[in-house]
């Protein structure tokens, strides 16, 4: 279950310490805490880094901080911008949780390849990250100029079983953008010059302000210069001014870029 609202949230926060609550609070983490040991033994066997994310709080913890931090600099930045403006989010291991996928291949011992991630995306059975629905509820709940834009590196072809997936999860809004990747050339950066322009996809949209990404991988964020070594591209992420302001990273330790060095 997922408060729907960060503004809801919050104005109850006051109430969550009384002794009924806490007494309440400790029961639900103990059934939790025993659920997971079930589960952990039926899993024992995966990958560390995909029962990390599908069994640990503490990486429903880091999805729900990092929202909750992208909605309270939204929030702040909101009131200043003239005329319309946009959150951009990635799709995959950002709004769309897709760790059972990767159960899946771990159990036929088999690694990631277009032909099963397709079938996966059109079964349209990702959970959501924690904490998306209630960014998004909460931005969306701001007014007219509040736009949500989704750029995902997933085939464009495969946009409407990704919208479907979000609507099943009650993550679409009317009047969202969704892109997926049509060729090489399509780069996430060709994309955000689209809604920030009203050009290509988001012709007649008018021009909006990114004021926020969301993403898990640094692509989400801006482009690596090509041949770029890790150590250079560590020091501009530690030394860039918006991570933590306009920019909000989420774990993935799954699969990414670092994995063949960037
Ligand atoms: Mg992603």
């Amino acid at each position: 279950m997922e408060i729907n609202n960060f503004d809801r949230q919050s104005a109850a926060a006051g109430i969550v310490y009384g002794r009924k609550k806490a007494a309440l609070f400790v029961s639900a983490l103990l059934m939790i805490h025993f659920g997971l040991i079930t589960s952990g033994i039926a899993q024992e066997n995966l990958s560390k880094e995909i029962r990390w994310v599908r069994q640990s709080v503490e990486y429903a913890a880091v999805c729900k901080q990092t929202y909750f931090a992208a909605w309270r600099a939204v929030k702040s930045m909101a009131p200043a911008q003239q005329g319309d403006w946009a959150v951009v989010l990635d799709i995959d291991e950002t709004v769309l949780d897709n760790s059972q996928y990767q159960v899946e291949l771990f159990e036929r011992g088999e690694s990631f390849s277009y032909a099963t991630w397709n079938r996966w995306v059109e079964r349209k059975e990702s959970a959501a990250v924690p904490g998306v629905k209630a960014f998004l509820d909460s931005v969306r709940a701001i007014g007219p100029h509040a736009h949500v834009a989704f750029i995902t590196n997933r085939d464009a072809k495969l946009d409407p079983a990704t919208e479907g997936n979000l609507k099943a999860l009650g993550l679409w809004g009317d009047g969202d953008v969704l892109m997926g990747r049509r060729e090489r050339a399509d780069t996430k950066e060709v994309r955000r010059q689209e809604v920030i322009t009203g050009t290509g996809r988001c012709e007649g949209l008018g021009t909006r302000t990114i004021i926020a990404l969301i993403g898990d991988q640094v692509g989400d964020f801006f482009e690596p210069a090509d041949g770029v070594s890790y150590e250079e591209l560590k020091t501009q992420v530690l030394e860039h001014p918006d991570f933590g302001v306009r920019f909000f990273a989420l774990p993935n330790p799954m699969y990414g870029d670092w994995e063949r060095g960037y």
